[in-house]
This record gives C-alpha cells, sequence and structure tokens, in this order.
C-alpha cells in the first residue's frame, strides 16, 4: 500500500521536518550575521527556506529615537527577524523590542510612560504632563 512520494511531496515533508517558523527565523539570523549582517540577506533565506508566505517585507519601528526596521510577520508578538541600525541581525517580536527600548529609555531618564497617553513624564510626578491623568507604575 502506499505509492511513493513524489518529488513535490518529499521536498513538503523535508521542509515540515526542518522545523518551525522560529527555528527557521533562528537559522536565518545566523547566516544573515555570516553574510553581510543585514536583514534583507535573512529575509531571503526565509523565502528561500519555503518561509515566504509568512513574512509580508521589512517594516520599521520607532520608539523614541530608536529604530528597528523587522519583517513583518502581521502580528505585534510573534517572532521575526530584526535589526537596529549597523547592529546584528537578530530574532525578536516587535512589541516585546518595542516595550525593551521604552523601558531602557525610562531607566535612562528617570521617566515613567504613561498608561493613558504613553507619554513620558519624569518619575517624581505623580500626574501625566500631557493629560494630567495619574500616572500608575504598572505596565
Ligand atoms: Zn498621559
Amino acid at each position: 500500500m502506499g505509492k511513493k512520494a513524489t518529488y513535490r511531496e518529499q521536498r513538503l515533508l523535508t521542509r515540515k521536518e526542518r522545523g518551525t517558523f522560529n527555528d527557521a527565523c533562528e537559522r536565518a539570523a545566523t547566516y544573515a550575521n555570516r553574510h553581510g549582517g543585514v536583514l534583507e540577506v535573512a529575509e531571503h533565506f526565509l523565502d528561500r527556506s519555503g518561509w515566504s508566505h509568512a513574512t509580508f517585507g521589512i517594516v520599521s519601528v520607532d520608539c523614541v529615537g530608536r529604530v528597528l526596521r523587522y519583517l513583518d510577520t502581521g502580528d505585534t508578538y510573534s517572532l521575526t527577524l530584526g535589526q537596529e541600525d549597523d547592529g546584528d541581525v537578530f530574532t525578536t517580536t516587535w512589541g516585546d523590542w518595542y516595550k525593551q527600548a521604552e523601558r531602557e529609555h525610562c531607566e535612562a531618564e528617570g521617566v515613567i510612560s504613561c498608561g493613558c497617553c504613553g507619554e513620558f513624564t519624569p518619575l517624581e510626578f505623580r500626574f501625566c504632563e500631557s493629560c494630567g491623568r495619574p500616572v500608575s507604575t504598572g505596565e
């Protein structure tokens, strides 16, 4: 019983066995950093690995002066690949990156991000300078 898998089926099986999109992202980051260290190389690697359907091009997000270029997966907290300036390509989610960048900015500047409007207010203030609401320390 069972006919021999066609070449195409075999290829699909092989791809499946090569793991998840997250695994592919890790490999793509490693590959890209060995070959020029740019996000575009990682994108091509993913496309060639059969994941072209999983990303929708390179987009960027900025947080208080820092810019992350990343592969859009259509989801804030799904793993993808990103790059800041000329740094290494790394795996991240843009949501986590944003939170981290914001946290680092707050620590460096002694400010807190308003839970209502997102503006930054000095830590010692109890009310947001921008919207006047009480500044909450919870995330
Ligand atoms: Zn506010």
